[in-house]
């Protein structure tokens, strides 16, 4: 990022912080180095994120993905969830939704460095969540009612931004023209015996219909929806439990 791209608000933080070098700082932009890892901080909705190269830097994108999440829940009735979130990183999606919502919320990371950043960050927002350590991939969902993932979508061979190179690479490219994650994660949910009532995943803009067609293999009992970003860019698969197999798991499990 160049200096006059940066905007006023990030001018005056970086000039108060470095205020003894700030030579560093113009040298770090010139190398293209992420303007947020060099305050240190970002807002996402109404919390505050520490962010430092142990993490991704939560993008806006992800901020919406939070809050539609949060009207899904409340108008399918889903009172008091437990939720899972699959590759939390800096955690800014489970402390967005313990602060905002009335609910449970473990996030779960495969990167121990991000785990420590994620429960600094719970800290410092005053919420009280768990962070562990798993393999999203491979572990048990079992519990969950409400499934929340942004996980690295990203394909090898695709053009991105300069500044990419210095986020933790793993939170960003996956295999598989980048739909290795939401492969596993949803094979993985049509195995449980309870299912989640609500599943929402941010998605690469070009990735809607293939990822519609794993949930329409693997998830026929699921209502699919592609929702947009506001870019107008398709970034969001949101999979609801239809009321009836809802009806029928709790029925089975009361007669149990
Ligand atoms: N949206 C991010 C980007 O374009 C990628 C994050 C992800 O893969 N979940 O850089």
């Amino acid at each position: 990022m160049k200096r006059e791209e940066i905007s006023q608000i990030d001018l005056k933080l970086l000039q108060e912080k470095y205020k003894d070098n700030f030579e560093f700082v113009e040298q770090k932009l010139k190398e293209n180095y992420p303007v947020q890892y060099l305050i240190g901080n970002v807002d996402f909705l109404n919390t505050n994120i520490l962010v430092d190269e142990r993490v991704l830097i939560p993008r806006f994108e992800t901020e919406l993905l939070v809050a539609k999440t949060i009207d899904r829940i409340n108008d399918n009735h889903i009172q008091n969830p437990n939720i899972l979130d699959l590759g939390c990183g800096s955690g800014c999606i489970s402390i967005a939704l313990k602060k905002n919502l009335l609910c449970e919320v473990i996030g779960v990371d495969i990167s121990e460095k991000s785990l420590e950043l994620a429960r600094e960050n719970a800290k410092r927002n005053e919420v009280e969540l768990q962070f562990i350590k798993n393999d999203m991939t491979t572990m048990s969902y079992e519990g969950a009612d409400v499934i929340i993932s942004n996980p690295p979508y990203v394909k090898k061979e695709e053009e991105v931004g300069e500044s990419i190179k210095y986020e933790p690479q793993e939170a960003i490219y996956a295999s598989e023209e980048g739909l290795y994650y939401y492969q596993r994660i949803i094979q993985n949910i049509s195995k449980l015996e309870k299912k989640p009532k609500l599943i929402a995943f941010e998605i690469g803009m070009t990735q809607g219909s293939a990822i519609k067609e794993i949930a329409q293999k693997y998830l026929t009992d699921y209502k699919i929806e592609i929702e947009k970003d506001l870019t107008e860019r398709e970034r969001y698969v949101f999979l609801t439990l239809n009321t009836l197999s809802f009806f029928l798991h709790s029925m089975q499990n009361m007669i149990r």
